[in-house]
């Protein structure tokens, strides 16, 4: 069913919020189920689709934490004295020490390297005197100190990870740490995109009158990119029914998701409503936001669909308010919350209550260490490079008025966005 969009002025109190978009988005999405097998490092930035369980302890053995001098900690020197050890030996890092290590004695011992037999307690290198074997040590140790125990990152036959994690760095780098050398990961959803308007031009085709290049395939290439799905470049679209059809059928048959920029503007060919209407079960949304005011979302055939205002800026405030969300959601099955920071804005800004604005800002710590925020400037939803400067969203609630200098707004870093 095909909700029409009416053609009130920019204060619509029927228009969704953003929230409420949002919602009706992730409820329309069943997670993916397609999972594979990849290596540990190919798995960086996938999410996981099983859960790990650690096979050995992490560390396997004990081991000093420093490089020093180990012994057993029973008898210790206390306040104002000091102890001479008889050094028996030592061990490196990689090797095992042969023996018994009896009270009275130590071992010299470097980081990583398993505690010898008998030794408990390693005192570090900076905190002895060393005359040929004799080892002093003062006081102010303690039974037990700069060991670290088998098993204590690790656990072997512990969870690790469950499914649904987003596999970061360190989390390839703990996998490395169990000897564990694969895992296996959701499948990569293919997205379809294409860029509808007779006037847009592709790289390398001259420019005529009234012409522009066609950036909205760029931007969303590379935020589809960053979120790791595999993506399928459809070109530009004449705003011709014939060929949108074709190209919505084609998109639909390949892809598990379909975004297309431009066209659903209230004024723009009612054949586009139509089109959707009969290849799918798409609704027109008007939202109660700025930019990024007309939204298209549903299913044509098994894909899930987008259809994203035209305007660059646009483009790229609806991805990240709609459809990174939702493509997080598809691919993990866990709603991720937005990251949103208290900012000093510096700046006056214009505001009318009953929509959410997101505005281009730059934050800045200034010298007391707060976070401040300044606008990009003008804020025209035609102007990419006000995105191309800003390091965050300022994000002005529905309920938000005018905002002075000195006010505390919300930012979104774009940090935070993947
Ligand atoms: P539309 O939503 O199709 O009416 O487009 C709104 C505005 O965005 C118009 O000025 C278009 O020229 C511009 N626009 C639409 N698609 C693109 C694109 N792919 N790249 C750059 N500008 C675009
Ligand atoms: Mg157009």
């Amino acid at each position: 069913m095909i909700k029409e969009p009416s053609c009130a002025d920019d204060h619509d109190p029927e228009a969704l919020t953003v929230e409420a978009a949002r919602l009706r988005i992730l409820d329309s999405i069943l997670p993916m189920s397609l999972t594979e097998r990849v290596s540990v490092r190919s798995a960086l930035s996938r999410v996981l689709a099983e859960t790990v369980v650690a096979p050995v302890n992490v560390p396997a053995h004990v081991n000093s934490a420093m490089d020093g001098y180990a012994m057993k900690g029973t008898a210790l020197p206390s306040e104002g004295e000091s102890r001479v050890y008889q050094q028996a030996g030592r061990v490196m890092a990689g090797q095992s020490f042969v023996g018994n290590v009896a009270e009275g004695e130590c071992i010299r011992i470097m980081t990583g390297a398993p505690m010898p037999r008998g030794t408990d307690t390693v005192v570090m290198q900076e905190q002895v005197e060393v005359e040929g074997d004799r080892v002093t040590i003062g006081s102010g140790h303690r039974q037990g100190q700069n060991v670290r125990q088998a098993g204590e990152d690790l656990t072997k036959g512990q969870a690790v990870f469950n499914p649904g994690k987003w596999l970061d760095p360190a989390d390839i780098g703990v996998m490395a740490s169990m000897g564990i050398g694969e895992a296996a990961v959701v499948r990569r959803p293919t997205v379809a995109f294409f860029s509808t308007g007779d006037e847009l031009r592709s790289i390398g085709e001259p420019l005529r009158e009234g012409e522009v290049y066609d950036s909205n395939r760029y931007t969303v290439y590379g935020m589809l990119t960053r979120l790791g799905c595999n993506v399928l470049d459809m070109g530009v679209i004449v705003d011709d029914p014939n060929k949108l059809r074709e190209a919505f059928e084609a998109a639909s048959r390949q892809a598990d998701v379909v975004i297309t920029t431009g066209g659903v503007s209230v004024g723009e060919a009612d054949y586009i409503h139509s089109i959707l209407d009969e290849l799918g079960e798409v609704a027109f949304w008007k939202l109660a936001i700025k930019p990024g005011r007309p939204l298209t979302h549903g299913k044509l055939g098994n894909a899930l669909f987008f259809g994203l205002p035209g305007n660059p800026v646009a483009v790229v405030v609806s991805f990240y308010q709609f459809v990174q969300p939702a493509l997080r959601y598809l691919m993990s099955g866990e709603i991720d919350q937005p990251l949103l920071i208290p900012a000093k804005s510096s700046r006056k800004m214009r505001k009318r209550p009953g929509r959410t604005e997101f505005a281009r800002g730059i934050y800045t710590t200034n010298e007391n260490g707060e976070i401040q925020v300044d606008t990009t400037g003008v804020q025209g939803s035609g102007i990419l490079t006000s995105m191309s400067r800003a390091n965050c969203f300022i994000v002005l609630g529905d309920q938000q008025g005018e905002v002075n200098p000195g006010d505390m707004v919300t930012i979104q870093p774009f940090a935070s966005l993947g």
